[in-house]
């Protein structure tokens, strides 16, 4: 194994006390890894007045893979756009060319009853959604709101370049030969021209996975498929638009905001790995929040940066162990549950390590 290089990146809110769990677990498989830690989001306006320093920047890109905590906080939201800690979040992902999003869902035994759906229905479930992130209709151009024949138009642009698809689609079936070895490739071919293409540059990178079988669905069947038969899933790759509404809808499913790791990838193995959930300012600073996700993130990482897939699963394996043990932040604890604390929990996934 070669030595990696993490860049820390606690941020704000609960952001510090759940990465410290996550590198906690991972500081305890002693694996060849130089941590280094940096500023972003509102700690990093309050040091230095922007929300991603020059500093951090050269950490992030001299760094073999960046985990970070979470950003913002009620105290920042009267600054000026550029100094909105969010802001720092997609300043670092333009800037490590992070196009290719992933989350996992995963509904874990113990938890079942935190879904919405029905036990029989959500049971067994993980899937994973490969979204991509930097193009389709929130970057097109032209737009913008003009005045036609006497009233306000308001107008996007749907576009993908085949170069686009293909390294997504890649990242999609590369991540299925790690899992069940299906794919799923969600558009609107019967409307769009965009899909179109979609669908057809798809299925050419599908002939350099001949081990993985492809299926598409069209946007509306494959959001009510997810509530509907979720089971049926393993990986779903889409574009920008219909992945922030589908991976939402698939968070949902677990029913626990706690839960849900994310990775954001370049396709050559750097990555930014962080939850799916926020700074929960409501909770910060108590000792309450439930740092799984952040773990969960971390074995990602191991995952998809480094290519440590044991590492990675035995992290998975811990989760499951201490969940199954009856371990509970109060987020994912039923009424009259015992609870612990967030450093109680990462403690219990390192013992459930050994
Ligand atoms: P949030 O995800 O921070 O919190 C929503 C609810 O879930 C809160 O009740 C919170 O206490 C709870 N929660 C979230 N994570 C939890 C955890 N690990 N353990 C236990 N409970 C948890 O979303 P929000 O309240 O809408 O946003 C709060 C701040 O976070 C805002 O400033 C927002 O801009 C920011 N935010 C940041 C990110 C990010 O850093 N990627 C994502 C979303 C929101």
């Amino acid at each position: 194994m070669t030595i990696k290089k993490v860049l820390v990146l606690p941020g704000d809110g609960i952001g510090p006390e759940i990465v410290t769990e996550a590198v906690k677990v991972v500081q305890a498989m002693a694996l060849p890894i130089e941590w280094e830690y940096g500023l972003i989001g509102g700690s990093a306006v309050d040091a230095v007045g922007i929300p991603y320093p020059e500093t951090t920047q050269q950490l992030a890109r001299a760094a073999d893979a960046v985990l970070l905590g979470a950003v913002g906080g009620p105290k920042w939201d009267p600054l000026p756009r550029f100094q909105r800690p969010e802001q720092g979040l997609l300043a670092i992902r333009k800037d490590l060319g992070l196009f290719a999003n992933l989350r996992p869902a995963v509904l874990y035994p113990p938890l079942v009853g935190a879904s919405t759906l029905r036990p029989e229905v959500v049971e067994g479930l993980d899937l994973l959604i490969v979204r991509e992130l930097t193009g389709d209709v929130y970057f097109g151009e032209p737009r913008g709101i003009e005045m036609r024949d006497g009233e306000r138009v308001g107008f996007n642009t749907m576009i993908y370049r085949e170069s686009e698809i293909r390294r997504i689609a890649r990242v999609a079936f590369e991540a299925a030969r790690r899992r069940r070895r299906r794919v799923c490739s969600v558009d609107k071919m019967n409307v769009l021209e965009t899909s179109q293409l979609w669908r057809e540059v798809v299925e050419e990178v599908a002939r350099e996975y001949p081990d993985v079988t492809l299926t598409h669905l069209l946007v509306d069947n494959a959001a009510m498929q997810l509530v509907r038969a979720p089971t049926a899933f393993d990986v779903i790759v889409t574009g920008n638009m219909f992945g922030d509404i589908l991976s939402d809808e698939a968070a949902m499913l677990t029913g626990s905001i706690g839960m849900l790791p994310s990775a954001s990838l370049d396709g050559a193995g750097k990555g930014l790995y962080e939850p799916c959930h926020g700074s929960a300012p409501d909770i910060a600073g108590k000792g309450v929040a439930n740092p799984l996700a952040t773990i969960l993130s971390a074995a990602l990482m191991l995952r998809y940066s480094f290519g440590w897939e044991e590492e990675a699963a035995a992290i998975e394996r811990a989760v499951r162990k201490v969940l199954a043990d009856g371990r509970r932040t109060p987020d994912i604890a039923a009424a009259g549950e015992p609870v612990v604390g967030t450093a109680q929990m990462g403690d219990a996934v390192v013992a459930a390590l050994r």
